[in-house]
């Protein structure tokens, strides 16, 4: 029998992650989604341009292994880019905000979206590009990201050319990051993959731990306050999760203890 660990946030003010008690997780009764940008990697002004220290792909390695495959990325991020990143680890992921899983199993799913319309968006959006050095835009199987930032003054200019460009689109969605703003094609969000992982083996049954940094993150948090799910806030800003980590480096070592001490107590 697992203790409830997990707690209501209500009052918006989440405990230290050094308040989780590692040893009411059982390796296989969790489910762990993590996020990839600000939450295993640094986030850096070329998205490109992110790496994740050797130490924590091994303790992803690591947890994997322990859980029974039960560790799974959640990301705006296409799922190609993620293996890249974590090679050589091929981790079950959803990727683009969960336009497109692959599965515990190996197999891919995908929500159908509407191309051109994003076309469309990307052309608008080019031409704002154009008009504006340090833009940068992203294109992803599904969705068009704007990056500004290089540009953190231009954000309202961005925000209303985003607007512009997807006002009539009815199937396209706009997500606001940190100095990004991502338009999607379908309607998947992350908390619809945790969901969907969460039925599938080697999942399902298992209570859910997920960690992220951004404001795309929340739904997912309020989503597994409902399953006893243990929710967890990298850095600053007003979360709806349950435990907060002051930085990606403190999670990544929290990730790293996690790992030695299920393998210690089995
Ligand atoms: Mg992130």
């Amino acid at each position: 029998m697992i203790p409830l660990i997990s707690r209501n946030n209500m009052a918006g003010t989440p405990e230290p992650l050094a308040k989780l008690d590692k040893n009411a997780l059982h390796p296989l009764e969790v489910a762990i989604f993590l996020d990839f940008d600000g939450t295993l990697a640094d986030i850096a002004e070329d998205p490109a341009a992110v790496a994740v220290p050797r130490q924590t792909i091994e303790a992803l390695a690591r947890l994997e292994k322990i859980t029974g495959g039960a560790v799974a990325i959640v990301t705006g991020r296409p799922i190609s880019e993620i293996d890249y990143f974590l090679f050589p680890l091929n981790l079950p992921i959803a990727g683009v905000h969960g336009l497109e899983r692959r599965g515990a199993d190996g197999s891919m799913t995908s929500v159908p979206t509407d191309e051109k319309a994003l076309e469309y968006v990307a052309d608008h959006l080019e031409r704002f590009r154009d008009r504006n050095e340090g833009i940068f835009i992203e294109h992803k199987q599904g969705s068009i990201a704007l990056h500004y930032r290089k540009r953190p003054e231009l954000e309202s200019a961005s925000k209303t050319a985003v607007h512009e460009a997807v006002n009539g689109h009815a199937g396209l969605h706009i997500l606001n990051g940190k100095k990004v703003i991502e338009i999607k094609a379908g309607k998947a969000t992350k908390a619809d993959a945790l969901k969907a992982f969460l039925k599938e083996h080697p999942f399902t049954g298992r209570i859910p731990l997920f960690a992220g940094d951004d404001v795309t993150d929340e739904d997912a948090f309020v989503a597994i306050a409902g399953d006893r799910g243990v929710s967890i806030k990298i850095g600053d800003g007003k979360t709806a999760a349950a435990y907060r980590a002051d930085s990606t480096e403190s999670f990544r070592s929290w990730l790293d203890s996690l790992a030695g001490m299920f393998e210690r107590n089995n």
